[in-house]
């Protein structure tokens, strides 16, 4: 058995209490300031509020990297997909701008929901992951150059 106080015991509101008795935090919702409040949720929006051990700065910099791979091979491919289109390039030329934008497309909500599962990774596999995310738009613009 743990002797460590179960998450939402009354202790924790007083925690919150007395942590908001003497500072000016805002409301991470909708930013109304919570000095002094009495309750443990936010008076203006209602958002349930807790006071818990964070990381000084939110780590990241893998998700962007990730982020950045994908939108870009996403934005990439559906620029020149749209070009080829509008100057009347045969449809089996544009099949990899296709593929590119569908993979990037896809790809793109699959790693912003994964990523901070990696927090717990090793640190140059997930630094890996993160690059890979470049790698459909490159391998389909090189598909893509390739078949034209
Ligand atoms: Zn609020």
């Amino acid at each position: 058995m743990s002797d460590a106080p179960a998450r939402d015991e009354p202790d924790d509101a007083a925690f919150l209490r007395a942590w908001l008795a003497a500072r000016d935090e805002r409301c991470p919702n909708c930013r109304y300031v919570l000095r002094g409040l009495t309750a443990t949720h936010c008076p203006e929006c209602g958002l349930a509020l807790v006071l818990r051990v964070g990381l000084e700065k939110p780590r990241q910099a893998l998700l962007v990297l990730g982020v950045t791979g994908l939108a870009s091979g996403l934005g990439f491919h559906a620029l020149v997909l749209l070009w080829g289109v509008s100057q009347g390039a045969p449809g089996s030329d544009l099949v990899p701008l296709v593929l590119g934008v569908i993979t990037c497309g896809a790809l793109l909500p699959v790693w912003t929901c994964s990523a901070r599962h990696l927090r717990r990774v090793q640190s140059g596999i997930r630094w890996l992951w993160a690059l890979l995310c470049f790698v459909p738009g490159i391998v389909f613009f090189l598909v893509f150059i390739a078949h034209v």
